[in-house]
């Protein structure tokens, strides 16, 4: 068993925190017992808060109003930052009136590809006008048939070389307590290994998120990287993206890491977070 930390003694000594979502204040159950309390502890210390996620499924807006009918009141809009508004942003300054084919169901399409370009779902690509095409998007797990519509993505990225953007590159995502599913950067890394090709990840742990959260956090110019903790469930996106933009890192035992292999996770990945928690309550 793990030696662990109080989060409240911990989070206490910084100025601000970046929680993830998934696997820290809510799980597939709802929202995690005790977390709300916690939330409580953190506006009454005055400790700055934002929500870092790999979620291009659902815009800033929607994510707002799940943390809200889970209970979470006190969550602002801004303080939500997901992998789906840097891809937004992305696709806004890169592509202009553009022709954007996508992976994703309809509904992520239409908040992601609201960048002034035009959507097209893999199934409606026509692979003999590919030159027609601009951009391509991995935006989500759902809403396409894994079998023609993939083939439909390889063969279209084969035809014409474009910009391709994985908007969320979790690889699995919990669906209960013990069964993962497939989540969007497993079918980009799927094409990408056999396009032999690298595309352009939003998302933890690239950068990208880190330096939008720290620059909205820091507009007035009054923290430090010091002065922030990000704390996380999982160390390959987390924590990994945290220790490289500088941050101190909380792994937290809630989620995808268990107390039982959290040590051996550790050592196998060189991935090392500065403390240790059971969860982000008590
Ligand atoms: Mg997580």
């Amino acid at each position: 068993m793990m030696n662990t930390q109080s989060f409240f003694s911990i989070a206490g000594q910084f100025k601000a925190v970046f929680l993830d979502s998934y696997g820290v204040l809510k799980n597939h159950r709802g929202l995690i017992d005790g977390v709300k309390q916690t939330i409580d502890f953190i506006r009454e210390r005055g400790i700055a808060l934002r929500i870092l996620t790999n979620d291009a499924s659902r815009s800033q807006h929607e994510q707002y109003l799940v943390f809200q009918r889970l209970g979470l009141t006190s969550i602002q809009e801004e303080e939500i930052i997901t992998s789906g508004m840097l891809a937004k942003q992305y696709l806004q300054h890169k592509v202009k009136n553009g022709r954007i084919a996508y992976l994703g169901t309809e509904s992520a399409a239409s908040y992601i590809l609201e960048s002034g370009n035009f959507s097209v779902p893999a199934r409606e690509v026509d692979l003999e006008h590919a030159d027609g095409i601009d951009a391509f998007v991995f935006l989500d797990d759902e809403g396409f048939d894994w079998n023609s519509d993939i083939n439909t993505t390889v063969n279209l990225l084969r035809r014409k070389t474009m910009p391709v953007i994985v908007a969320n590159s979790d690889k699995l995502y919990p669906v209960s307590k013990n069964d993962v599913a497939l989540a969007t950067g497993s079918v980009a890394q799927l094409v990408e290994s056999i396009l032999n090709r690298s595309f352009i990840h939003f998302g933890k742990p690239d950068s990208q998120m880190f330096m939008y959260a720290f620059d909205h956090l820091n507009r007035d110019g009054q923290y430090d990287k010091d002065d922030i903790l990000m704390v996380g469930d999982t160390l390959h996106t987390d924590i990994l993206g945290g220790n490289k933009f500088g941050l101190k890192t909380t792994l937290v035992l809630s989620g995808n890491t268990s107390s039982r292999n959290a040590d051996l996770l550790i050592n196998a990945t060189g991935i090392i977070p500065d403390y240790i928690c059971d969860s982000i309550v008590g």
